[in-house]
């Protein structure tokens, strides 16, 4: 993986617009993995996917995050700042995983971006839940003989959950909060992909401001812009009184 130039972030910016979540991250990291195929991408876990994307967005917009959240008592927004590397976790997910539940016997992969994608249109939390672990089973047995995923209990798929988050926990990063304003604390998801998502369309609403107004001032071409260091632009945008 490689950090992206200006062009390339805008490029997969442009791609992304008209695609789903899942599928505007494999734009991303694949503008920045070029040695790695798309179906490739969309087969790393989660937490893998999810690492390399806090790597990228280390390297496109630096190791500070500043988020806003919300607080679910008095909805005071807090804003709340940490370091790309509090949030990371060390360790792999491994290929599959074993779990045994009951009389059951279970071989589980964690789910990737094909997983996800393919759940997306979903509407029952409860349906996509069962859907995804039928779809990460590899097998089952019960006794030696194979157990038909249809006919697992409750309890198996509720183990099996845990026991896939717990192998992934890059894929699932919890924020401890506090509210300064009346001490309520919870626990927050940090999604990586929406987060670093919603950064690049901000940013990229002010390169191509930024594009405008020079090339408005000087004529110059949006290829010659883009290709100024943020210091040049900067200092030009200055002199042309934006
Ligand atoms: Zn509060």
């Amino acid at each position: 993986m490689r950090a992206l130039s200006v062009p390339e972030l805008l490029g997969a910016w442009e791609s992304g617009l008209t695609q789903g979540p899942v599928e505007r991250v494999l734009t991303l990291l694949g503008a920045a993995c070029p040695e790695l195929p798309r179906d490739s991408l969309a087969l790393l876990s989660i937490g893998q996917r999810d690492a390399r994307l806090l790597t990228l967005r280390e390297w496109t917009f630096g190791s500070r995050v500043d988020s806003l959240v919300p607080c679910p008592r008095c909805g005071e927004r807090l804003e709340l700042t940490f370091n790309v590397a509090d949030v990371r976790v060390d360790g792999e997910a491994p290929p599959e995983l074993p779990v045994a539940v009951a009389e059951y016997v279970l071989r589980l992969r964690p789910p990737n971006s094909t997983d996800i994608a393919a759940l997306a249109a979903e509407p029952s939390v409860e349906r996509k839940r069962r859907l995804l672990f039928e779809r990460c089973l590899i097998e089952a047995h019960r006794d030696g003989q194979d157990a038909p995923p249809e006919t697992l209990p409750a309890e198996a798929l509720d183990t099996a959950a845990r026991h896939m988050a717990e192998a992934d926990p890059q894929a699932d990063i919890q924020l401890d909060i506090a509210c300064s304003h009346c001490g309520e604390r919870w626990r927050s998801v940090f999604d990586i992909a929406a987060f670093f998502w919603i950064e690049i369309e901000a940013w990229a609403c002010r390169i191509l401001r930024e594009v405008h107004t020079l090339a408005s001032a000087y004529g110059w071409s949006e290829r010659d812009i883009l290709a100024l260091t943020p210091a040049r632009r900067q200092a030009y945008l200055e002199m042309a009184g934006a």
